[in-house]
């Protein structure tokens, strides 16, 4: 009788991650399991060569069944994750892209090889152990931070699951077959009496194939609701609850029972996480790390290049109609209608007004203007005056607070029902972000491709991707291009500089056609 999909049995369940910092910035991750399968430490302290093979990790491919039991430095916690991070976030940029399947992967395969390199068994030269436990540690601590809540899981087990895939597809065959044997996957092989009885169904469903290549497929019986991607396009013959997968088509069994038991797993994880015996430095690393993937991973601060242009309170109009991200336009709008704008609204469009160019002395007719007489001078003065001059760094401690990122905004100071600030594509409902799109944006229509493309990506969590596809419609650019070599919005002032840049170099080109 066939087995279930793959899924987290009961001793599995009675682990989870648990990290412990010692003095002197010592981690150790590990894991509780019964005794009986608490693995082994074996290899922790041995030294590793060039070129050897690795004792801890002998598969290139990983399920991340075991979590590691390692000692590892903050710094190293730390630099693992965020290389993980920045990977999984270049994947989903490119996905974005519509390269075709095989430029998507030459593509992803140059990055890793750059930033997460993953080498065969076979490869000479390479820090085997080295490079599988960087993997590994970045896995397991990105587990940490994405595991809070429902949107994080999600986006992170489509992330996950792509990379994986990507390492599939391109892994030694071999190794692949000797991975494949070392998991429990319960899948039941198809016998020959059952095959036969089944011929013309099977036969059908590979109608492409030759007989003498269908003579020798071999079929699983997998539950149909393990790999609804194969049933949704009828590629599998379906009897007694049973789909019947030719090993040809093994990749979706693969990828569906991995990103089955990281679900699985996560959501373990953030049942214990309250339990998680852990340091009080990790916190503002791990609540980074969930920061950082729901914006994409935001650079340095934003620094107005020297060349920014002086922007007046009478230009403001002009510019926010060409060229404001939505977060900007939306907070512009609402104070144009209402002559108001609540303390974090002021201080998210006062600091980005600060980073297009607008100095303080138009700063101030700008908002004097835009609260209008419903506002006295004499209050202007005593409550608001202040404060924009506290923000370009004039009064108090006299910081120069820079403009918000992507990553301040979508993370920080959530939008009450009240309130303006934040991101369109994170704190809108669904149905007031599309009327807010198509009565801003005459390039979008309802149910165009462009727009399942923007909507589809803020389902996904990916508020940064929306915003770049936006971007990107709206400005008449390639699909993939982004605000630039294919890089994802992670600056509202980005947005708005690089919308200018498109702008100056079409009016440069004009020019010299006339
Ligand atoms: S993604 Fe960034 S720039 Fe775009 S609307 Fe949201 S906060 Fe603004």
């Amino acid at each position: 009788m066939c087995q279930n999909a793959p899924e987290m049995t009961g001793s599995d369940a009675s682990r989870f991650l648990r990290v412990r910092v010692f003095d002197h910035n010592i981690i150790t991750l590990a894991t509780m399991f019964k005794p009986t399968v608490r693995v082994k430490a074996e290899g922790d302290v041995k030294v590793h060569k060039r070129g050897a093979p690795s004792s801890r990790y002998p598969d290139r491919l990983n399920f991340y069944d075991k979590p590691p039991i390692l000692d590892i430095t903050l710094d190293e916690f730390e630099t693992a994750a965020l290389t993980r991070l920045r990977v999984l976030t270049y994947l989903e940029a490119l996905q974005q892209r519509s390269l075709p399947p095989a430029q998507l992967s030459s593509t992803l395969a140059a990055y890793l090889k750059q930033h997460l390199p993953l080498s065969a068994n076979t490869a000479r030269s390479a820090d085997l152990d080295g490079e599988r436990r960087l993997d590994a540690i970045g896995h397991w601590v990105l587990r940490l931070a994405f595991c809070r809540s429902p949107e994080l899981r999600a986006r992170f087990v489509r992330a996950e699951t792509a990379l994986f895939k990507h390492r599939f597809e391109s892994d030694d065959l071999s190794e692949r077959a000797m991975f494949l044997s070392g998991l429990d996957l319960s899948w039941t092989v198809v016998g020959d009496k059952e095959r036969e009885d089944h011929w013309t169904s099977l036969r059908d469903t590979m109608w492409w194939t030759k007989e003498n290549v269908l003579a020798k497929e071999t079929w699983f019986k997998v539950p149909w609701a393990s790999v609804p991607d194969l049933v949704a396009q009828r590629r599998v013959f379906i009897c007694g609850g049973m789909a019947y997968v030719p090993q040809s088509m093994q990749i979706s069994l693969v990828l569906q029972a991995f990103s089955a038991r990281l679900e699985a797993a996560l959501e373990l994880t953030a049942k214990n996480l309250p339990r998680l015996d852990e340091d009080e430095r990790l916190a503002p690393v791990i609540d980074h790390l969930a920061a950082s993937f729901l914006s994409g991973l935001a650079g340095a601060e934003y620094t107005p290049s020297d060349s920014t242009a002086l922007v007046t309170a009478e230009m403001v109009d002009d510019v926010a109609r060409k060229h404001f991200p939505p977060c900007m336009l939306n907070l512009y709008e609402r104070l144009k209608r209402d002559h108001h704008l609540k303390h974090f609204g002021r201080l998210q469009l006062g600091l980005f007004l600060k980073g297009i160019g607008l100095p303080l002395d138009e700063a101030l007719i700008f908002w004097r203007r835009m609260y209008g007489s419903s506002m006295s001078d004499d209050k202007f003065n005593k409550e608001y005056r202040y404060n924009i001059r506290h923000s370009y760094g004039q009064e108090g401690r006299r910081a120069n607070y820079p403009p918000r990122s992507c990553q301040q905004i979508l993370t920080s100071n959530q939008p009450g029902t009240q309130d303006s600030h934040g991101c369109p594509f994170r704190h809108f409902s669904p149905d007031n972000l599309t009327s807010f799109l198509l009565s801003t944006y005459p390039q979008l229509e309802r149910g165009s491709p462009e727009m399942k493309d923007i909507m589809d990506s803020v389902k996904g969590s990916a508020y940064h991707v929306a915003c770049t596809r936006l971007f990107e419609v709206t400005r008449g650019i390639k699909k993939g291009e982004g605000v630039g070599g294919g890089e994802s919005v992670t600056h509202p002032n980005k947005f708005t500089a690089q919308s200018q840049e498109i702008e100056k170099e079409r009016l440069e080109a004009m020019k010299i056609d006339h």
